[in-house]
């Protein structure tokens, strides 16, 4: 799933939840010069957290793997909703972002950095309200999936059609 970094998904005006790390390989994301250890590091921090405090938001149907590389050892299948020193800004970031750090160098964004080097040991499970106003898609990332599902099914056009919800062409006689 593909989202601009810093893209606000969230759909109440009191809050602004920005997304960080839903790249894709076919869309440029800003990388560093070499591996950056202190930030895998805490990267794999903030997904211990959330999985060991059971912070995890917006779970999705299928496990979201990474589309760079196909390795299959990492994967998502929720979002991780981090909290920033101002309480009406979060991000909205994923279980893969470790993975991205790692091994594709993907550096986020200046401010998300700072809200992931805080102490978050007082971090507490996001409001219902909070999660409902999470959107985690956007016009460009959905644009981009149904390109890619063009891809992978154009010998399919009737599954393809099922799939987008479009009505199939008529072949040609
Ligand atoms: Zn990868």
């Amino acid at each position: 799933m593909y989202i601009p970094d810093l893209q606000n998904v969230s759909s109440c005006p009191d809050v602004s939840v920005l997304a960080v790390g839903w790249i894709d390989r076919d869309r440029p994301f800003t990388w560093s010069e070499a591996v950056d250890g202190d930030l895998v590091a805490a990267a794999q921090g903030l997904v211990d957290t959330t999985i060991t405090r059971h912070l995890a938001v917006k779970r999705t149907r299928g496990i979201h793997r990474c589309n760079i590389c196909k390795e299959q050892d990492s994967g998502s299948n929720a979002c991780i909703l981090l909290p920033t020193e101002d309480s009406s800004l979060f991000f909205l970031t994923t279980f893969l972002l470790p993975h991205y750090v790692r091994h594709h160098r993907y550096l986020p964004p200046e401010g998300f950095i700072r809200a992931l080097r805080r102490d978050l040991s007082h971090w507490e499970l996001p409001s219902k309200r909070l999660e409902q106003c999470i959107d985690p898609k956007s016009d460009e990332g959905e644009q981009l999936e149904r390109e890619q599902l063009r891809v992978t099914l154009k010998d399919h056009p009737d599954l393809l059609a099922i799939v987008l919800g479009e009505t199939p062409a008529r072949p040609h006689k």
